[in-house]
């Protein structure tokens, strides 16, 4: 997966799923340190909720680089299994910012105790959130198509 630096332009590809404002999070790589702290469990339970919607949905996935895990990077929360690293999601500032993270972000996180930038965790609490309309219609606006994640 491409590395990119905390709150850089998001770019990735390009691309179809530019848009201006938006910032990348958690696109982190083998040999880039990042900052880290255990996540609280409310956190996890937020991010859950963004990563079960997929947008920039890719064929195949990307597995983490940090473990070696093989086979499909599935999560579990509360009993249910995301299928994670096979898109990104978006969170939305109340102050116009954008945010683009892959859905791995989860795994990071939980596994990795990766900490995101406390402007990114602000979006996640502020802004709207799926799957309440607002979340949906951020999305419609910036033409971004979108579909629930895998489900196992
Ligand atoms: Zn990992």
């Amino acid at each position: 997966m491409a590395y990119f630096d905390d709150l850089s332009d998001y770019v990735y590809y390009n691309s179809a799923f530019s848009r201006p404002g938006t910032k990348a999070v958690g696109w982190l790589g083998l040999g880039h340190e990042f900052p880290a702290r255990p996540p609280e469990d409310s956190l996890l339970d937020l991010l859950w909720l963004y990563c079960s919607i997929s947008v920039a949905q890719m064929r195949g996935w990307h597995d983490c680089e940090f473990c070696s895990r093989g086979g499909a990077p599935y999560a579990e929360r509360n009993g249910q299994e995301l299928l994670l690293g096979t898109s990104e999601l978006r969170a939305f500032s109340r102050d116009g910012s954008i945010y683009a993270a892959p859905t791995l972000i989860y795994h990071y996180m939980a596994v990795h105790h990766y900490q995101p930038p406390d402007e990114f965790l602000q979006a996640l609490c502020d802004g709207p959130k799926p799957p309440s309309p607002e979340y949906f219609c951020q999305l419609d606006k910036l033409r971004l198509e979108w579909n629930r994640t895998h489900v196992r």
